[in-house]
Protein backbone atom coordinates (compact mmCIF):
# COMPACT_ATOMS: atom_id res chain seq x y z
CA UNK A 1 0.00 0.00 0.00
CA UNK A 2 1.68 3.67 -0.68
CA UNK A 3 -0.40 6.12 -2.19
CA UNK A 4 -1.23 10.06 -1.65
CA UNK A 5 -4.73 10.78 -0.20
CA UNK A 6 -6.41 14.29 -1.07
CA UNK A 7 -9.60 15.41 0.55
CA UNK A 8 -10.57 18.29 -2.00
CA UNK A 9 -13.41 19.16 0.06
CA UNK A 10 -11.19 20.31 3.26
CA UNK A 11 -9.38 22.11 0.81
CA UNK A 12 -11.78 24.01 -0.89
CA UNK A 13 -13.61 24.58 2.42
CA UNK A 14 -10.08 25.89 3.97
CA UNK A 15 -9.37 28.12 1.59
CA UNK A 16 -12.55 29.47 0.82
CA UNK A 17 -12.45 30.51 4.54
CA UNK A 18 -8.93 32.20 3.88
CA UNK A 19 -9.83 34.03 0.88
CA UNK A 20 -13.37 35.63 2.61
CA UNK A 21 -11.36 36.82 5.17
CA UNK A 22 -8.89 38.65 2.99
CA UNK A 23 -9.73 43.05 2.82
CA UNK A 24 -10.56 44.99 0.35
CA UNK A 25 -8.22 45.41 -2.60
CA UNK A 26 -5.92 42.18 -1.85
CA UNK A 27 -6.33 38.95 -3.82
CA UNK A 28 -5.05 35.59 -3.32
CA UNK A 29 -3.76 33.58 -6.24
CA UNK A 30 -2.56 30.13 -6.23
CA UNK A 31 1.41 29.01 -6.53
CA UNK A 32 1.29 25.81 -8.79
CA UNK A 33 4.45 24.91 -7.69
CA UNK A 34 3.30 23.82 -4.64
CA UNK A 35 1.16 21.05 -5.99
CA UNK A 36 -0.06 21.22 -9.53
CA UNK A 37 -2.46 18.05 -9.96
CA UNK A 38 -5.21 19.25 -11.90
CA UNK A 39 -8.17 17.90 -9.48
CA UNK A 40 -6.54 20.17 -6.86
CA UNK A 41 -6.21 23.17 -9.42
CA UNK A 42 -9.95 22.36 -10.81
CA UNK A 43 -11.12 22.54 -6.96
CA UNK A 44 -9.30 25.88 -6.03
CA UNK A 45 -9.56 27.89 -9.71
CA UNK A 46 -13.85 28.98 -8.49
CA UNK A 47 -11.89 29.89 -4.96
CA UNK A 48 -8.88 31.81 -5.89
CA UNK A 49 -8.72 34.92 -7.74
CA UNK A 50 -6.39 32.85 -10.27
CA UNK A 51 -2.91 30.90 -11.24
CA UNK A 52 0.83 31.87 -10.21
CA UNK A 53 3.10 29.80 -12.80
CA UNK A 54 6.67 29.65 -12.87
CA UNK A 55 6.76 27.78 -16.51
CA UNK A 56 5.27 27.04 -19.77
CA UNK A 57 4.51 23.40 -18.58
CA UNK A 58 2.53 24.72 -15.27
CA UNK A 59 1.05 27.32 -17.74
CA UNK A 60 -0.31 24.80 -19.80
CA UNK A 61 -1.49 22.57 -17.02
CA UNK A 62 -3.49 26.14 -15.45
CA UNK A 63 -5.09 26.05 -19.10
CA UNK A 64 -5.64 22.41 -18.89
CA UNK A 65 -7.40 22.41 -16.00
CA UNK A 66 -9.60 25.76 -15.99
CA UNK A 67 -8.98 27.36 -19.16
CA UNK A 68 -10.60 30.84 -17.97
CA UNK A 69 -8.91 31.60 -14.67
CA UNK A 70 -6.61 34.24 -14.90
CA UNK A 71 -3.22 33.60 -14.71
CA UNK A 72 0.21 35.55 -13.71
CA UNK A 73 4.18 34.11 -14.23
CA UNK A 74 7.30 34.63 -12.75
CA UNK A 75 10.44 32.35 -12.74
CA UNK A 76 13.74 33.31 -12.20
CA UNK A 77 14.77 32.50 -15.86
CA UNK A 78 12.63 32.66 -18.25
CA UNK A 79 13.17 31.89 -22.09
CA UNK A 80 11.98 33.72 -25.11
CA UNK A 81 9.85 30.56 -25.73
CA UNK A 82 8.09 30.63 -21.80
CA UNK A 83 7.60 34.28 -22.63
CA UNK A 84 6.07 33.92 -25.67
CA UNK A 85 3.77 31.22 -24.40
CA UNK A 86 2.56 33.38 -22.13
CA UNK A 87 1.53 36.17 -24.28
CA UNK A 88 0.14 34.00 -26.72
CA UNK A 89 -1.99 32.31 -23.65
CA UNK A 90 -2.61 35.31 -22.53
CA UNK A 91 -1.14 35.60 -19.05
CA UNK A 92 -2.12 39.14 -16.64
CA UNK A 93 1.40 39.89 -15.69
CA UNK A 94 4.81 38.95 -15.79
CA UNK A 95 7.12 39.04 -13.09
CA UNK A 96 10.53 39.85 -14.42
CA UNK A 97 13.46 39.19 -12.28
CA UNK A 98 16.40 41.00 -14.26
CA UNK A 99 17.09 43.56 -16.76
CA UNK A 100 18.19 41.45 -19.50
CA UNK A 101 14.98 39.18 -18.86
CA UNK A 102 12.91 42.95 -19.25
CA UNK A 103 15.00 43.12 -22.88
CA UNK A 104 13.70 39.75 -23.71
CA UNK A 105 10.07 40.70 -22.54
CA UNK A 106 10.11 43.53 -25.32
CA UNK A 107 11.50 41.45 -27.74
CA UNK A 108 9.14 38.64 -27.73
CA UNK A 109 6.19 41.69 -27.22
CA UNK A 110 7.32 43.83 -30.47
CA UNK A 111 7.71 40.48 -32.17
CA UNK A 112 3.95 39.25 -30.98
CA UNK A 113 2.55 43.08 -31.19
CA UNK A 114 1.74 42.95 -28.10
CA UNK A 115 2.21 44.90 -24.89
CA UNK A 116 3.29 43.16 -22.01
CA UNK A 117 2.06 44.06 -18.15
CA UNK A 118 5.13 43.53 -15.81
CA UNK A 119 5.68 43.51 -12.25
CA UNK A 120 9.84 43.72 -11.56
CA UNK A 121 11.09 41.41 -8.89
CA UNK A 122 13.01 43.29 -6.57
CA UNK A 123 15.59 41.19 -4.08
CA UNK A 124 15.13 43.88 -1.47
CA UNK A 125 17.83 44.78 1.52
CA UNK A 126 16.76 43.07 4.54
CA UNK A 127 16.14 42.79 7.51
CA UNK A 128 13.23 40.07 7.26
CA UNK A 129 11.36 37.84 9.73
CA UNK A 130 12.78 34.39 10.82
CA UNK A 131 11.42 32.12 8.58
CA UNK A 132 13.24 28.69 6.75
CA UNK A 133 14.11 29.75 3.53
CA UNK A 134 14.69 33.61 2.63
CA UNK A 135 14.70 34.43 -0.94
CA UNK A 136 15.63 38.04 -0.23
CA UNK A 137 17.64 40.31 1.94
CA UNK A 138 20.72 38.08 1.09
CA UNK A 139 22.38 36.84 -2.32
CA UNK A 140 20.11 34.60 -3.93
CA UNK A 141 19.55 34.13 -7.81
CA UNK A 142 15.92 35.98 -7.61
CA UNK A 143 14.86 39.33 -8.21
CA UNK A 144 16.58 42.54 -8.93
CA UNK A 145 19.05 44.29 -6.11
CA UNK A 146 17.59 47.35 -5.04
CA UNK A 147 20.86 49.17 -6.96
CA UNK A 148 19.83 47.53 -9.83
CA UNK A 149 16.58 49.03 -9.86
CA UNK A 150 17.30 52.45 -11.59
CA UNK A 151 18.41 50.71 -14.64
CA UNK A 152 15.05 48.45 -14.56
CA UNK A 153 13.30 51.52 -14.48
CA UNK A 154 15.16 53.47 -17.27
CA UNK A 155 14.69 50.96 -19.59
CA UNK A 156 11.63 50.31 -19.02
CA UNK A 157 10.74 53.82 -19.62
CA UNK A 158 12.13 53.75 -23.04
CA UNK A 159 10.48 50.56 -23.87
CA UNK A 160 6.65 51.33 -24.98
CA UNK A 161 5.71 47.42 -25.20
CA UNK A 162 6.59 46.77 -21.54
CA UNK A 163 4.20 48.39 -18.70
CA UNK A 164 5.80 48.21 -15.28
CA UNK A 165 2.84 48.83 -13.29
CA UNK A 166 4.56 47.28 -9.82
CA UNK A 167 6.55 45.62 -7.74
CA UNK A 168 6.72 42.05 -6.92
CA UNK A 169 8.48 41.27 -3.68
CA UNK A 170 8.46 37.51 -2.69
CA UNK A 171 11.07 37.10 0.10
CA UNK A 172 10.47 34.84 2.55
CA UNK A 173 9.08 31.15 2.91
CA UNK A 174 7.67 28.78 5.62
CA UNK A 175 6.58 32.18 8.24
CA UNK A 176 5.13 30.88 10.99
CA UNK A 177 3.77 34.21 12.85
CA UNK A 178 1.31 36.35 11.37
CA UNK A 179 2.81 39.71 13.72
CA UNK A 180 6.30 39.28 11.71
CA UNK A 181 5.02 39.03 8.30
CA UNK A 182 2.60 41.97 8.68
CA UNK A 183 5.95 43.72 9.90
CA UNK A 184 7.29 42.50 6.72
CA UNK A 185 5.07 43.67 4.54
CA UNK A 186 4.91 47.26 6.57
CA UNK A 187 8.59 47.22 5.39
CA UNK A 188 7.36 46.71 1.67
CA UNK A 189 5.31 49.66 1.96
CA UNK A 190 7.69 51.84 2.84
CA UNK A 191 10.50 50.86 0.12
CA UNK A 192 7.78 51.22 -2.25
CA UNK A 193 6.35 54.64 -1.15
CA UNK A 194 10.28 55.98 -1.26
CA UNK A 195 10.10 54.21 -4.62
CA UNK A 196 7.39 56.23 -6.29
CA UNK A 197 8.79 59.12 -4.50
CA UNK A 198 12.62 58.50 -5.85
CA UNK A 199 11.58 57.46 -9.18
CA UNK A 200 8.37 59.59 -9.74
CA UNK A 201 6.36 56.73 -10.45
CA UNK A 202 2.56 55.53 -9.51
CA UNK A 203 2.75 51.80 -8.86
CA UNK A 204 -0.78 49.97 -9.23
CA UNK A 205 -0.13 46.78 -8.30
CA UNK A 206 1.94 45.14 -5.60
CA UNK A 207 2.27 41.55 -5.12
CA UNK A 208 3.32 40.34 -1.85
CA UNK A 209 4.10 36.53 -2.64
CA UNK A 210 3.40 33.83 -0.84
CA UNK A 211 5.26 32.08 2.34
CA UNK A 212 2.83 31.88 4.73
CA UNK A 213 4.33 28.48 6.81
CA UNK A 214 2.92 25.61 8.09
CA UNK A 215 4.43 24.09 11.61
CA UNK A 216 5.35 20.44 10.48
CA UNK A 217 6.99 19.61 14.37
CA UNK A 218 3.83 20.38 15.91
CA UNK A 219 0.98 20.52 13.43
CA UNK A 220 -1.80 22.03 16.34
CA UNK A 221 0.93 24.84 15.58
CA UNK A 222 -1.05 27.25 12.97
CA UNK A 223 -0.22 30.38 11.03
CA UNK A 224 -2.46 33.27 12.66
CA UNK A 225 -4.49 33.68 9.54
CA UNK A 226 -7.72 35.70 11.28
CA UNK A 227 -5.33 37.98 12.99
CA UNK A 228 -2.86 38.29 10.19
CA UNK A 229 -6.79 39.11 7.92
CA UNK A 230 -7.17 41.77 10.46
CA UNK A 231 -4.08 43.28 10.76
CA UNK A 232 -3.53 43.26 7.24
CA UNK A 233 -6.94 45.03 6.63
CA UNK A 234 -5.83 48.15 9.14
CA UNK A 235 -2.68 48.00 7.16
CA UNK A 236 -4.15 48.24 3.93
CA UNK A 237 -6.87 50.68 4.66
CA UNK A 238 -4.91 53.15 6.64
CA UNK A 239 -1.12 53.13 5.13
CA UNK A 240 -1.58 52.52 1.51
CA UNK A 241 -2.58 55.01 -0.73
CA UNK A 242 -5.74 54.45 -3.04
CA UNK A 243 -3.78 54.21 -6.14
CA UNK A 244 -2.32 51.04 -5.24
CA UNK A 245 -5.68 49.14 -6.46
CA UNK A 246 -4.61 45.39 -6.19
CA UNK A 247 -2.64 43.80 -3.25
CA UNK A 248 -2.33 40.23 -4.52
CA UNK A 249 -0.54 37.20 -3.12
CA UNK A 250 0.70 33.94 -4.33
CA UNK A 251 0.55 31.51 -1.61
CA UNK A 252 1.48 27.65 -2.14
CA UNK A 253 2.31 25.58 1.04
CA UNK A 254 -0.55 27.03 3.17
CA UNK A 255 -3.19 26.83 0.68
CA UNK A 256 -2.71 22.66 -0.07
CA UNK A 257 -0.40 21.27 2.58
CA UNK A 258 -3.05 20.38 5.19
CA UNK A 259 -5.09 18.40 2.19
CA UNK A 260 -2.70 16.00 1.17
CA UNK A 261 -1.55 12.31 3.16
CA UNK A 262 1.41 10.09 2.27
CA UNK A 263 0.46 6.71 3.13
CA UNK A 264 3.21 3.65 2.82
CA UNK A 265 2.70 0.58 4.16
CA UNK A 266 5.72 -0.65 6.63
CA UNK A 267 7.43 -3.48 4.82
CA UNK A 268 9.80 -4.67 7.72
CA UNK A 269 11.50 -3.63 10.83
CA UNK A 270 14.60 -4.36 12.47
CA UNK A 271 16.88 -2.84 14.65
CA UNK A 272 20.79 -2.22 13.34
CA UNK A 273 23.06 -0.66 15.90
CA UNK A 274 20.98 0.08 17.92
CA UNK A 275 18.62 2.07 16.34
CA UNK A 276 15.02 0.88 15.29
CA UNK A 277 14.24 1.41 11.78
CA UNK A 278 10.96 1.28 10.40
CA UNK A 279 11.63 0.27 6.47
CA UNK A 280 8.57 1.35 3.95
CA UNK A 281 7.08 0.56 1.28
CA UNK A 282 7.66 4.34 -0.77
CA UNK A 283 10.28 7.21 0.41
CA UNK A 284 11.86 10.23 -0.65
CA UNK A 285 11.87 9.26 -4.21
CA UNK A 286 7.71 10.21 -3.44
CA UNK A 287 8.26 12.40 -0.68
CA UNK A 288 11.07 14.50 -0.55
CA UNK A 289 9.77 17.29 1.79
CA UNK A 290 11.07 16.26 4.84
CA UNK A 291 14.96 15.53 3.82
CA UNK A 292 14.70 18.49 1.99
CA UNK A 293 13.65 20.63 4.89
CA UNK A 294 15.89 17.99 7.22
CA UNK A 295 12.80 17.66 9.35
CA UNK A 296 11.03 14.20 11.04
CA UNK A 297 7.72 14.57 9.13
CA UNK A 298 4.69 13.59 11.81
CA UNK A 299 3.23 11.07 11.21
CA UNK A 300 0.23 8.09 12.50
CA UNK A 301 0.18 4.76 12.48
CA UNK A 302 -3.23 2.71 10.90
CA UNK A 303 -3.09 -0.74 12.25
CA UNK A 304 -3.56 -2.93 9.72
CA UNK A 305 -5.02 -6.35 11.50
CA UNK A 306 -4.33 -8.63 8.63
CA UNK A 307 -0.65 -10.70 8.32
CA UNK A 308 -0.54 -12.80 5.90
CA UNK A 309 2.86 -14.40 6.12
CA UNK A 310 3.56 -17.93 7.99
CA UNK A 311 6.61 -15.65 10.08
CA UNK A 312 6.85 -13.75 13.27
CA UNK A 313 5.42 -10.27 12.50
CA UNK A 314 8.14 -8.19 14.03
CA UNK A 315 6.78 -5.13 16.02
CA UNK A 316 8.23 -1.86 17.95
CA UNK A 317 6.58 -0.33 20.55
CA UNK A 318 7.89 2.15 23.19
CA UNK A 319 10.97 2.64 21.31
CA UNK A 320 12.14 5.66 18.97
CA UNK A 321 11.82 4.64 15.53
CA UNK A 322 13.80 5.95 12.55
CA UNK A 323 11.24 6.02 9.32
CA UNK A 324 13.20 4.96 6.35
CA UNK A 325 12.37 4.23 2.55
CA UNK A 326 13.56 1.75 -0.21
CA UNK A 327 15.99 3.36 -1.75
CA UNK A 328 19.70 2.32 -1.35
CA UNK A 329 21.00 5.25 0.35
CA UNK A 330 20.81 6.47 3.35
CA UNK A 331 19.39 9.65 2.98
CA UNK A 332 16.10 8.02 2.29
CA UNK A 333 14.90 8.98 5.57
CA UNK A 334 11.20 10.34 6.29
CA UNK A 335 11.41 10.11 10.10
CA UNK A 336 14.45 10.34 12.24
CA UNK A 337 14.01 8.86 16.79
CA UNK A 338 10.39 9.43 16.96
CA UNK A 339 8.74 8.02 19.83
CA UNK A 340 5.73 5.36 18.52
CA UNK A 341 3.47 3.27 21.11
CA UNK A 342 3.08 0.32 19.01
CA UNK A 343 3.52 -0.49 15.37
CA UNK A 344 3.89 -3.55 13.20
CA UNK A 345 5.45 -4.43 9.77
CA UNK A 346 2.08 -5.06 7.74
CA UNK A 347 0.80 -1.43 9.72
CA UNK A 348 0.49 1.55 7.13
CA UNK A 349 2.19 5.13 8.19
CA UNK A 350 0.40 8.22 7.56
CA UNK A 351 2.29 11.45 6.95
CA UNK A 352 0.12 14.62 7.13
CA UNK A 353 0.63 18.03 5.17
CA UNK A 354 2.06 16.53 2.66
CA UNK A 355 -0.13 18.22 0.13
CA UNK A 356 2.37 20.86 -0.96
CA UNK A 357 6.13 20.24 -2.05
CA UNK A 358 5.64 16.27 -1.79
CA UNK A 359 5.25 14.58 -4.52
CA UNK A 360 5.33 17.50 -6.68
CA UNK A 361 9.35 18.00 -5.92
CA UNK A 362 10.18 14.58 -5.58
CA UNK A 363 12.79 12.53 -7.85
CA UNK A 364 9.68 9.68 -8.69
CA UNK A 365 11.64 7.16 -11.31
CA UNK A 366 15.36 6.88 -8.88
CA UNK A 367 15.53 3.22 -8.52
CA UNK A 368 12.54 2.84 -11.37
CA UNK A 369 10.40 1.74 -8.36
CA UNK A 370 6.30 2.01 -8.82
CA UNK A 371 4.89 5.31 -7.44
CA UNK A 372 1.92 5.68 -5.94
CA UNK A 373 -1.01 5.88 -6.63
CA UNK A 374 -2.73 9.37 -6.15
CA UNK A 375 -6.26 9.33 -4.97
CA UNK A 376 -8.55 12.41 -4.73
CA UNK A 377 -11.78 12.43 -2.63
CA UNK A 378 -14.66 13.13 -3.43
CA UNK A 379 -14.05 10.74 -6.35
CA UNK A 380 -15.08 12.90 -9.48
CA UNK A 381 -18.80 11.75 -10.89
CA UNK A 382 -17.44 13.32 -14.51
C1 LIG B 1 7.33 29.31 -4.34
C2 LIG B 1 6.83 30.68 -4.58
C3 LIG B 1 5.62 31.09 -4.01
C4 LIG B 1 4.84 30.23 -3.07
O1 LIG B 1 5.53 30.10 -1.88
P1 LIG B 1 4.85 29.36 -0.61
O2 LIG B 1 5.93 29.41 0.39
O3 LIG B 1 4.49 27.99 -1.06
O4 LIG B 1 3.64 30.16 -0.25
C5 LIG B 1 5.16 32.36 -4.32
N1 LIG B 1 5.85 33.17 -5.16
C6 LIG B 1 7.02 32.81 -5.71
C7 LIG B 1 7.72 33.75 -6.60
C8 LIG B 1 7.55 31.56 -5.43
O5 LIG B 1 8.72 31.22 -5.98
Amino acid sequence: MCAYIYDLNALAGHVRSVVAALPARCRMFYAMKANSAEPLLQTLAPIVAGFEVASAGELAKARAAAPDAPVIMGGPAKTERAIAAALAAGVRRLHVESVLELHRVAAVATRLDRTAEVLLRVNLTGPFPEATLAMAGRPTQFGIQEPTLPAALQLARETSRVRVVGFHLHSVSNNLSARAHLAMLAHYRDKVLAWEERFGLRCEVLNLGGGIGIDYTDPTRRFDWAGFSTGLGRLVRDTFPRHWQEIDFECGRYLVADCGQYLTEVLDIKRNHGVTYLLVRGGTHHFRLPVSWQHSHPFTVLPVERWGLEAPRPEAHGDPVTVVGELCTPKDVLAGNVPVQRVRAGDVLAFQQAGAYGWEISHHDFLSQPHPEQVFFPVSQG
